[in-house]
């Protein structure tokens, strides 16, 4: 399948928005895992692998998400960033929607810490997405413009950010993951994920495109 036009667009709205000044100052822990510029560049370079037609990239794909209500979304199995509307990514809080989802390419990409799960995966990207609008706009998002379903979410990561802004290498405090993990887990957009779910990262680099035969 060849890459569209919209689709080079949204590449390029990512790669732009993970080397803002806004991302490049997301610097904190949740638990073991670093979320930080570092990390967002190794997203960076895996998109622009992609671009160049390597295998061991990450996609960026304009179509249908698996969850009705997601306009973004990361597939840690493709490797692959799916977005709904070609324009997207126009708006800090889209672009704050885009930074949620490259800290799960990330992780994907590093293949989770010790002790990592799938909820603190999930705390992480709002986390840094709260901190994006923070860095971009000056002020914390409003939760009440987001999904019905997240809004809890999106509270309890404005409280951690504005915590832990302009305080490089910070970690989060521990209740503080538990509640926001809390509010993930309650949330029925991710009813695939329990507290104890281990973290959904399996690395980009498929060796099995050397075998087709095992690929699934
Ligand atoms: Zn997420």
């Amino acid at each position: 399948m060849s890459v569209t036009d919209d689709e080079l667009d949204m590449a390029d709205r990512i790669r732009d928005t993970l080397d803002s000044p806004a991302t490049q100052r997301i610097n904190f822990f949740v638990g073991t895992q670093h979320i930080d510029s570092q990390g967002f560049q190794q997203v960076s370079r895996a998109i622009l692998k992609w671009l160049w037609g390597f295998r061991e990239g990450v996609a960026v794909e304009i179509g249908e998400t698996s969850k009705s209500a997601a306009p973004a979304q990361y597939l840690y199995k493709d490797d692959r960033f799916t977005f709904v509307i070609a324009t997207f990514g126009r708006t800090p809080d889209q672009r704050g929607a885009m930074v949620h989802e490259c800290v799960h390419a990330m992780i994907d990409i590093q293949r989770g810490s010790p002790g990592f799960t799938q909820p603190m995966n999930e705390a992480a990207a709002y986390i840094a997405g709260a901190l994006y609008f923070i860095y971009a706009t000056g002020r914390p998002i409003d939760p009440a413009t987001q999904h019905r379903l997240a809004q809890p979410s999106y509270a309890k990561a404005n409280q951690i950010a504005l915590a832990i802004s302009d305080k490089p290498g910070a970690a989060v405090a521990d209740v503080d993951t538990i509640q926001l993990v809390n509010a993930v887990v309650q949330n029925p957009t991710y009813s695939n994920i329990r507290r104890s779910t281990p973290v959904w990262a399996n690395g980009i680099f498929d060796p099995t495109y050397l075998f087709p035969r095992f690929r699934r």
